[in-house]
């Protein structure tokens, strides 16, 4: 591992508390944002969990991602490196980190679909220009929970998004997954990205009144091979989301599944992912 990388995953194990940067005047603090998103100035994307805030927060709205701030210091130090995704088809494609937004028209981040506004990673292999948001080139790879259940990062899966029910997360653009070993549980990164700041929006109670429910196929209700040891416990869900009166089965995979991905997308502990969005499921 190169110094420039172990410095890297360094700082993502401990990130310093209070820093100066050049591009903002005042301080910034490392500080939790779990449950309002703030507006990346970087990125011009929503964000949620670990953001870099200014430290006069009365006078000056300023936030910045966790990682997007890592990044533009990455950059102007001269240390900014390339990323490459092994799981890509095209072998070839190099992200670089850029602060220029790429021009109007552009297709949607690889990953989640969305509009790229802001800073972001640039192909520079390809002859059609191609974009990836600064914290969707950040993803985690696997990630893995209880039950055995591991997830892993792909482009392209033979199954369709549990949550829009299809394979492309928009018109011709397919959208990164995450998929589960045991091959029953798969979500656009982008979905549930949306599932997650849906439910913030509408007050972060989707389980109590059924204003947000999460859709499962038939296949989906049938127990998979994660859940084969605790079947008692997923029927004990499944009845107390029936009892407040909503019309959700979910099951307990799922929800392993599910904060698997929001601790993926937000950067945030497992636990807090759980704990945070609790009132998701
Ligand atoms: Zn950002
Ligand atoms: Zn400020
Ligand atoms: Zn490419
Ligand atoms: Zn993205
Ligand atoms: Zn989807
Ligand atoms: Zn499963």
């Amino acid at each position: 591992m190169s110094s420039i990388y172990s410095s890297y995953f360094m700082k993502d194990l401990c990130p310093s508390e209070n820093i100066t940067a050049s591009f903002h005047p005042h301080p910034l603090r490392l500080k939790d944002a779990h449950e309002t998103p703030y507006y990346c100035v970087g990125c011009k994307e929503k964000g949620l969990g670990k953001c870099y805030q200014c430290e006069d927060p009365e006078n000056c709205d300023y936030h910045l991602h966790r990682q997007c701030c890592d990044l533009s210091m990455l950059c102007e130090s001269g240390r900014s490196s390339s990323i490459k995704f092994s799981f890509l088809e095209s072998k070839k494609c190099d992200f670089v980190f850029q602060k220029e937004a790429p021009g109007a028209n552009q297709r949607g981040c690889d990953a989640c679909g969305r509009d790229v506004k802001g800073w972001s990673y640039q192909c520079k292999m390809c002859k059609i220009p191609h974009y990836l948001h600064p914290c969707c080139a950040k993803l985690p790879i696997n990630q893995k929970g209880e039950k055995g259940i591991v997830l892993d990062l792909k482009a392209k899966t033979s199954s369709k998004c549990l949550e829009c029910g299809s394979k492309n997360i928009s018109q011709g653009l397919r959208g990164w997954f995450y998929a589960s070993n045991c091959g029953k549980h798969c979500y656009h990164v982008g979905c549930v990205m949306d599932m997650v700041l849906k439910n913030l929006e509408k007050g972060g109670h989707g389980c109590d009144d059924g204003r947000y429910l999460i859709k499962e196929t038939n296949d989906e209700r049938k127990s998979c091979s994660c859940e084969s040891l605790t079947r008692a416990q997923s029927g004990a869900i499944t009845k107390r989301s029936r009892k407040v009166g909503t019309m959700k089965f979910i099951t307990e995979a799922t929800i392993i599944v599910l904060n698997l991905i929001i601790s993926a997308i937000l950067g945030i502990p497992i636990t807090n992912a759980c704990v945070a969005f609790y009132n998701l499921f």
